[in-house]
């Protein structure tokens, strides 16, 4: 069998390892990645200077999501998996320029401590009244989907949208809060909601059986057992994120890996894929389409219109990274914590920034400060035509008004500066994702051989990326293809 994968960031990677999993293990199977650009590994990049590492897109996974962890182990990077720095977590947001913890006891959205919310500057005192009303909310009649502020306004009010949901939200998706998906974003407080009406008696429930659970757990744990590696609510990778792409490259046979080499479109000859570049136009098998979904969509044009068009509606926003080194003795004293978010409503450039020092402790860091602001997101495209010189003046000035000139000296220069553009790499999942998504795959298993991974499908983080990329390739050497059904068939006469 030959296969084609289409994209070398983390998901078509994750698929090629899977392939040559599968070769080694005896299976008779053959394949090409093809990545437009010079290099593997998509958004991941990182880069070492001077002992540090600055990541420039993604910097790390979420632990209680596997797929990342298991798959460093699996290629021999388990020892150098290191947790976030937990002990030091806090995250504050900009409200009027200063800087507001978030509450203690906040589970995502869901306010659980009574004290720590009702003495929280975040949140006034008519919010906060309303948190309280929220233990009698009722049950939600319609199980359409809506839009998370939506969602969260119904329950909480518009300010906590403004200053919660919408900076939590733009921070993972650089997306916003009024147009990302309830049932796809948030899908446990939309089951809370139907369940127990309040999602503040959900998410105390849920927290009481997760007690129980670990209770039940340490009891039942083998005496002498040595304990676990402490665990952060965040993971990555000593060397940086880099350091999977490599690991990874090492074990994809570089004579399958075609870089510059962008796909210009994919034709249907008889059982057949044809797979064409500027260069070249070969037959294969089957394809792994791990680009993102507008990439997808237009190469898939030809083949199948309607999948193309459905593709091509998922939004997608693009960001910015802008790495800061600064020496420890030329900065006042950062506030506690990993960094802060900024609501839209405060209008600036910036979404949020991470003190990249706090967040992991690396050697090679001690006596340097690395802040990382993240900038861009919906309806910001024309940010990335900016000079990197006009962003970090942007990201400097927006500093000195947060944190404070006494903090960020003006006569502070930084000792290394960074700037990461990443046009429309986020796929936004916004109001009747799920369904679109649903169909979409539907949709692609009518055509044998056909697979999709990437983040615009089913989770938008790395593991999720990788996690699809592997059951993708899994899927093509192990499983027969759908048939077009006739629903399909009737959808594709309709248009
Ligand atoms: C700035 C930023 C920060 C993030 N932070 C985190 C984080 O901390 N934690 C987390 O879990 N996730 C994070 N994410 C999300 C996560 O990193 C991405 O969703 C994930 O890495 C996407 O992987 P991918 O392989 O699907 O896509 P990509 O990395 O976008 O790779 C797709 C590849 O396809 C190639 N391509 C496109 N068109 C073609 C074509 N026609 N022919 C050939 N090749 C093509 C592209 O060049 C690219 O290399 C972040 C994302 C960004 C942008």
């Amino acid at each position: 069998m030959r296969i084609a994968i289409i994209g070398g960031g983390i998901a078509g990677m994750a698929a090629a390892y899977e392939l040559e999993l599968a070769r080694h293990g005896g299976v008779s199977v053959q394949y090409s990645i093809y990545e437009a650009s010079s290099r593997l590994g998509g958004v991941l990049s990182s880069e070492h200077a001077g002992g540090l590492v600055l990541e420039h897109g993604p910097d790390s996974f979420l632990t209680e999501k596997p797929a990342a962890a298991e798959l460093c182990r699996e290629i021999g990077l388990g020892e150098d998996l290191i947790p976030s720095n937990d002990g030091e977590r806090q995250t504050c947001i900009v409200v009027n320029d200063r800087l507001i913890p978030l509450p203690d006891g906040l589970m995502f959205l869901i306010p659980t401590k009574l004290i720590p919310t009702a003495l929280t500057p975040l949140f006034s005192l008519k919010t906060k009244f309303r948190m309280a009303l929220e233990l009698l909310h009722p049950p939600r009649p319609s199980d359409e989907d809506e839009s998370v502020a939506a969602l969260v306004e119904r329950h909480f009010g518009k300010e906590v949208v403004d200053r919660l949901a919408d900076p939590l939200l733009s921070g993972i998706y650089g997306g916003d809060a009024r147009h990302l998906s309830a049932r796809t974003v948030l899908p446990k407080m939309v089951e809370m909601e139907m369940m127990y009406g309040s999602m503040t008696r959900g998410m105390l429930a849920a927290h009481r059986a997760m007690r129980k659970r670990m209770a039940a757990q340490k009891t039942a744990a083998p005496k002498g057992e040595t304990p676990k590696k402490p665990r952060g609510i965040f993971t990555t990778l000593r060397g940086g994120l880099q350091q999977l792409v490599d690991a990874l490259e090492q074990r994809i046979d570089a004579k399958c890996v075609r870089l510059n080499s962008p796909v210009a479109k994919l034709a249907r000859e008889s059982d057949a894929w044809r797979v064409t570049t500027s260069e070249a136009s070969e037959l294969y098998d089957a394809v792994i389409l791990a680009t993102t979904a507008w990439a997808a969509g237009t190469m898939l044009k030809d083949v199948d219109i309607d999948l193309a068009d459905e593709l091509s509606i998922i939004p997608y926003s693009s960001s910015i990274t802008v790495n800061l080194v600064f020496d420890e003795k030329d900065l006042g004293p950062l506030p506690k914590g990993f960094g802060f978010l900024v609501p839209q409503v405060e209008e600036r450039a910036m979404l949020a920034c991470t003190f990249v020092h706090r967040k992991f402790v690396r050697e090679g860091a001690a006596g340097k400060v690395v802040l990382r602001a993240f900038l861009g997101g919906m309806h910001k495209e024309a940010m990335l035509n900016e000079t990197d010189e006009a962003l970090v003046a942007t990201v400097r000035e927006e500093l000195a008004e947060i944190l404070g000139e006494e903090i960020m000296r003006p006569s502070a220069k930084p000792e290394l500066v960074h700037v990461a553009r990443w046009r429309r790499a986020m796929a936004q999942y916004a109001v009747g994702h799920k369904d679109r998504v649903k169909w979409i795959c539907k949709r692609a298993r009518s055509h044998s051989g056909l697979k999709l991974a990437g983040n615009a499908y089913d989770g938008i983080g790395i593991s999720d990326c990788i996690r699809l990329g592997r059951q993708a390739a899994r899927e093509l050497v192990t499983e027969p293809a759908e048939k077009l059904k006739p629903e399909d068939r009737e959808r594709t006469q309709a248009r």
